[in-house]
């Protein structure tokens, strides 16, 4: 039997231009895709217009592609995908995964965490707000390739987690899992301010019945103990910089060591040839990462 051939992503939002924080999730997905003969996916994640840039979708791939990362097929719009969200949350509501929630946020207590207040149905006089996840497995548990073992425990720290909006937009973490899904992937790689989402996003495809992908988390720009990037370099887009030393930079900051002064073409066959994930600074963990 032939092993599954190897997909990574890269997802950005366009919520602005490329910056180096997302270049780092870039490069990362790309060359662990690349050094393991796998594809690497491009999905835009556009589906929270109010916090949209005009234009920024087109300038972040414009820059992927200045920069030498193309995707090995079509650019997956979020936006054009509502049809498959609802598909799947229809199918939690018909299988009792999901209910309807009327709370507002003054009904939530101060941790956030919901307490399944509507689990058992309609309250009177009030139109359904938002459309919950039910969640019942009492923890999640997963090998990050980089942070190691993570143990989460959903009933505490999570709860009924919202899949579809109150106000009417589809749940990141809902659209995240249905097109992983849906493009194949079998390894994500990102930063590890999603860390947080990974447990959420194992327990929507338990329950869509999905297969779960591979989890690589990288440091990020702000709590790397390995290079720093500086401050102005962490505020600069990208665009600003020459292909040869942005891709460099993020090459240093995950800790590979590229002979200085390459081109473009040349420092990506070296990468790919050097590419050493064990080299990648782990990040301190996501609660501190936030500061
Ligand atoms: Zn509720």
């Amino acid at each position: 039997m032939n092993p599954v051939p190897v997909v990574g992503r890269f997802a950005p939002s366009p919520t602005g231009d490329l910056h180096f924080g997302s270049l780092i999730s870039a490069v990362g997905s790309f060359l662990e895709a690349k050094t393991q003969g796998g594809k690497w996916l491009l999905r835009v994640e556009d589906i929270d217009p109010p916090r949209e840039v005009k234009g920024s979708a087109s300038r972040i791939i414009d820059d992927l592609y200045r920069l030498g990362m193309e995707p090995d097929g079509p650019i997956l719009y979020q936006s054009s995908r509502y049809a498959a969200y609802q598909a799947s949350i229809d199918q939690l509501l018909k299988a009792g995964r999901a209910f309807a929630c009327w709370c507002t946020r003054k009904d939530l207590p101060p941790s956030g965490v919901y307490q399944g207040t509507c689990r058992n149905g309609i309250r009177n006089g009030r139109k359904p707000r938002a459309i919950r996840l039910l969640v019942t497995q009492e923890t999640c548990d997963f090998s990050d390739a980089l942070q190691g073992n993570v143990s989460v425990s959903l009933t505490r720290d999570v709860g009924d987690f919202v899949i579809h909006r109150a106000d009417g937009l589809y749940a990141y973490q809902l659209a995240v899992v249905v097109d992983d899904q849906f493009q194949g992937i079998t390894q994500v790689v990102r930063g590890a301010d999603l860390l947080d989402s990974t447990c959420r996003q194992l327990y929507l495809q338990k329950t869509l019945g999905f297969d779960s992908p591979a989890y690589m988390h990288l440091p990020l720009a702000l709590s790397a103990d390995g290079h720093k990037l500086s401050k102005r370099l962490q505020a600069d887009p990208v665009k600003h910089h020459a292909p040869a030393v942005a891709v460099a930079t993020a090459l240093l900051f995950l800790g590979q060591n590229p002979p200085a002064g390459l081109a473009l073409t040349p420092l990506w066959e070296w990468a790919i040839e050097n590419w050493n994930s064990k080299l990648i600074p782990r990040s301190k963990p996501p609660s501190a990462a936030k500061v």
